[in-house]
């Protein structure tokens, strides 16, 4: 609820205001007794001079130090993505068993759909490090997966396919 009210632009504003009037209030009680007179006389001597200096110059200024706090404390559940979406989109790879080519995406959502981006093709038939295709096929012309190029649209598809389905399931 506090949360709820901190986040409300014109709430947030208000509060600051009204925490800015407790510290001129206070204000106004250090001077009463430091200077030994009166509450409202020293009130009055905050309204005469003080008090537009202190709106115009404090204002601002605790709102974006309250804010920075805010944001320094709030700042994990102010993750871009949703729990639910950071699970599924820790699926951003696969391998082909019968072919040893490895595939690499990012998930992002279009609104509540997931699709990927920048999907890559590697062949793991060389070694420890999958070597990335080139033009939708493997580098090395010796190599089965040099000869015929992945289809790269109808793969995009295969994935996407496959991660409606499990994003329907985690919902
Ligand atoms: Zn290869």
């Amino acid at each position: 609820m506090i949360k709820k009210i901190w986040t409300d632009p014109v709430w947030s504003k208000v509060i600051s205001v009204g925490i800015i009037g407790l510290l001129t209030l206070g204000y106004t009680k250090f001077l009463s007794v430091t200077e030994n007179v009166t509450f409202k006389e020293a009130f009055e001597k905050i309204l005469e001079i003080k008090i537009e200096v202190v709106y115009v110059f404090l204002a601002p200024v605790t709102y974006w130090i309250l804010k920075y706090f805010y944001r320094k404390i709030f700042k994990k559940e102010k993750a871009y993505y949703s729990i639910k979406q950071q699970k599924l989109r820790s699926f951003n790879k696969t391998i082909d068993p019968s072919t040893g080519i490895l595939f690499r995406w990012g998930v992002y959502f279009d609104y509540d759909t997931p699709f990927i981006s920048d999907l890559t093709a590697f062949c793991t038939k060389h070694g420890e490090t999958p070597i990335r295709f080139i033009s939708n096929r493997c580098p090395f012309n010796d190599c089965t997966n040099s000869h015929n190029r992945i289809d790269e649209y109808a793969v995009k598809n295969f994935i996407e396919s496959d991660l409606i389905d499990r994003w329907e399931k985690i919902k």
